[in-house]
């Protein structure tokens, strides 16, 4: 969609809106208006184009202000007649003509069809006290019953959060006219914010304004939570890009975490598979994944908004000991919710939560597992809004958590980058594999690829026993849409909305859904799935032993596993996201091929 940024008016501000990738300024000549110009507009810079806003203007003015003012087009936001039109382009055939209607709840459509054919666009507007500058809404569903061969323009109190109710449009418009919502000051743009604007509306695959990746997302959370999740979701932007705190976070990932993670060029995958392999080093990280990445921006968020108290759920521990770990690093008070059963199953890791000073709850209602130990955390949050900070570990929950653990595992794909440029000199692959239990290492691993669609991203998950029998964890081949840890998103569930319970050999995959961002990933078929039996993930690991002498965590070896279901051309340069070591997992590796 195309944007018009309508209202200008002060020299310096014009200036640097036309830095921005606009297509259209409106700059209004109504002596009634409080954005009205009364000088010389500066010479325009940039490739938009000038339009002038004139309500009722007699013809001759009108004129005059094109010539004076060097304008592209014209919007007639009062009551002109066509034949002004018509007049308007025979004088300047190239003039672009809008023509505006303020929308009532009971507008007629048919108003617009005398000037079919003489506007370029027509402009719909809310219908208000004064001819536009109104900021507020019209009922936009009133333009489905609208149709036209003249493209439209939707105007009247678009904001941020419009986003991703614009997205929704069924009768798309071609361009957005924005103006009161995006000042700072009566007729001052807030250039930031704008910027914001635009970035949101031209992506595809990142979240909107309320946390939706296209259907998926969002926040759907009982209302007790409500003010917890908006205020973390008004303060998190803001706070990590705070100079103090991007300076602790990447301290902290470089002394504590010991990144970056080396990209390492494997020969022997290389020649094996005929296509360039790398592997993305995440098994080097201070408790052998990427899993810390998240829990240390987490854990710095949470010091900041002054909290005492960090709450988690976990299934096979392992976030668990990485919130743990910060915790302790951080000198705060740290709760681990686990099932009842799966404590029994993971013994080590309670015990590394204990010793690391947490205390670790069983969850004794249900299944005794995953879901129930988030029900727990979730009624912990309820009790204790004010002191307690959430730590959720992947790219699932209410909004913000996905987007946001999204950032904080960025880091993957910003070293692929720059290791790829000094290892290949390009910085970019063609193809990215990663494993996705909830999809956070497959996040950060994809992040910075995945608006360009040259870079395939290759998700995998865990068939289980066989995504078409009952022992299987692959969400979505067999997943359908609903709503899982406050997420709209797709999840294995009963026909009556029940969570199936799912199976994996590799205790991090076995998850019944998947993060909002890989639903859509999946949906838009940006991203390509596979599902990894247990018998492939198993073989992939053990080859990786023999060949690179890395023992990889049976999570990563479910990513390894595909690159024996492609075809690749030999120069091609292919990321595999080594999401952690296989030292967790020995016990299974054991029973598996009897060492
Ligand atoms: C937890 C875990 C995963 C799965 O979680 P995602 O959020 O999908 O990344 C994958 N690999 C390892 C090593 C893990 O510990």
């Amino acid at each position: 969609m195309k944007i018009k940024v309508c209202g200008m008016r002060n020299p310096d501000n014009i200036e640097d809106i036309s830095q921005l990738d606009i297509q259209f300024m409106g700059h209004i000549f109504y002596e009634k208006s409080v954005r009205n110009v009364t000088q010389k507009l500066p010479e325009k810079n940039g490739s938009h184009k000038r339009i002038g806003v004139f309500v009722n203007a007699p013809y001759e003015q009108i004129l005059e202000t094109v010539y004076f003012q060097s304008l592209d087009g014209v919007q007639l936001h009062g009551n002109e007649e066509v034949a002004l039109l018509k007049k308007l382009h025979s004088a300047f055939p190239n003039l672009i003509l809008i023509k505006t209607f303020s929308i009532t709840a009971n507008f007629n459509f048919e108003e617009t069809l005398p000037y079919e054919g003489f506007a370029e666009y027509f402009l719909f507007d809310t219908h208000g006290l004064h001819p536009g500058g109104n900021g507020i809404t019209f009922n936009w569903e009133l333009l489905d019953q609208w149709q036209s061969r003249t493209p439209y323009i939707l105007s009247g109190g678009i904001a941020m959060q419009h986003t991703h109710a614009i997205k929704q449009l069924k009768n798309k418009p071609d361009v957005l006219d924005i103006n009161s919502k995006f000042e700072s000051s009566a007729g001052i743009k807030n250039t930031a914010l704008i910027q914001q604007f635009i970035q949101e509306m031209k992506s595809k695959y990142s979240a909107d304004e309320a946390g939706f990746y296209g259907e998926f997302g969002g926040a759907f959370v009982p209302e007790m939570l409500y003010p917890n999740v908006q205020s973390l979701k008004e303060s998190y932007k803001k706070l990590i890009q705070e100079p103090s705190f991007q300076e602790d976070y990447k301290k902290l990932l470089q002394d504590y975490v010991g990144r970056p993670t080396p990209l390492y060029f494997s020969k022997r995958l290389s020649a094996q598979y005929g296509a360039k392999i790398y592997l993305k080093r995440e098994d080097l990280c201070h408790t052998g994944a990427h899993k810390i990445n998240n829990t240390i921006g987490q854990i710095l968020l949470a010091q900041r908004l002054g909290k005492k108290r960090i709450i988690a759920e976990t299934g096979a521990g392992q976030h668990g000991v990485a919130t743990a770990t910060v915790c302790a690093l951080m000198g705060l008070e740290c709760v681990v919710y686990m099932g009842e059963i799966d404590m029994a199953r993971q013994a080590p890791n309670v015990a590394r939560m204990k010793m690391l000073g947490a205390t670790v709850k069983p969850a004794t209602s249900g299944s005794k597992t995953l879901k129930d130990a988030t029900n727990e955390a979730i009624r912990d949050w309820i009790a204790n809004p004010t002191d307690t900070f959430y730590i959720i570990g992947s790219v699932v929950g209410p909004a913000p958590y996905p987007e946001m653990v999204a950032e904080f595992q960025s880091v993957i794909s910003e070293e692929i980058k720059k290791q790829l440029l000094e290892q290949e000199q390009r910085n970019t692959p063609d193809y990215v594999i990663a494993c996705v239990g909830g999809g956070s290492n497959a996040a950060g691993a994809f992040y910075h690829f995945i608006e360009d669609e040259s870079v395939q991203l290759i998700a995998a998950e865990a068939g289980g026993l066989g995504a078409d029998t009952a022992h299987t964890a692959a969400t979505t081949f067999r997943g359908t849409v609903g709503v899982i840890h406050g997420s709209k998103t797709l999840l294995m569930q009963t026909e009556d909305g029940q969570i199936t319970e799912p199976y994996s050999i590799s205790a991090g995959l076995d998850y019944p859904g998947v993060g909002p961002l890989h639903a859509h990933l999946f949906q838009t078929k940006r991203a390509k799935f596979f599902s990894i039996n247990d018998d492939e993930a198993l073989a992939a690991g053990l080859n990786l032993c023999k060949k690179d002498g890395i023992i990889p965590a049976i999570e990563s070896s479910h990513a390894l596993a595909v690159l024996e279901k492609m075809t690749f051309k030999k120069e091609d340069v292919v990321v595999v996201n080594l999401s952690g070591r296989g030292d967790k997992d020995l016990e299974t590796y054991i029973n598996y091929f009897g060492f």
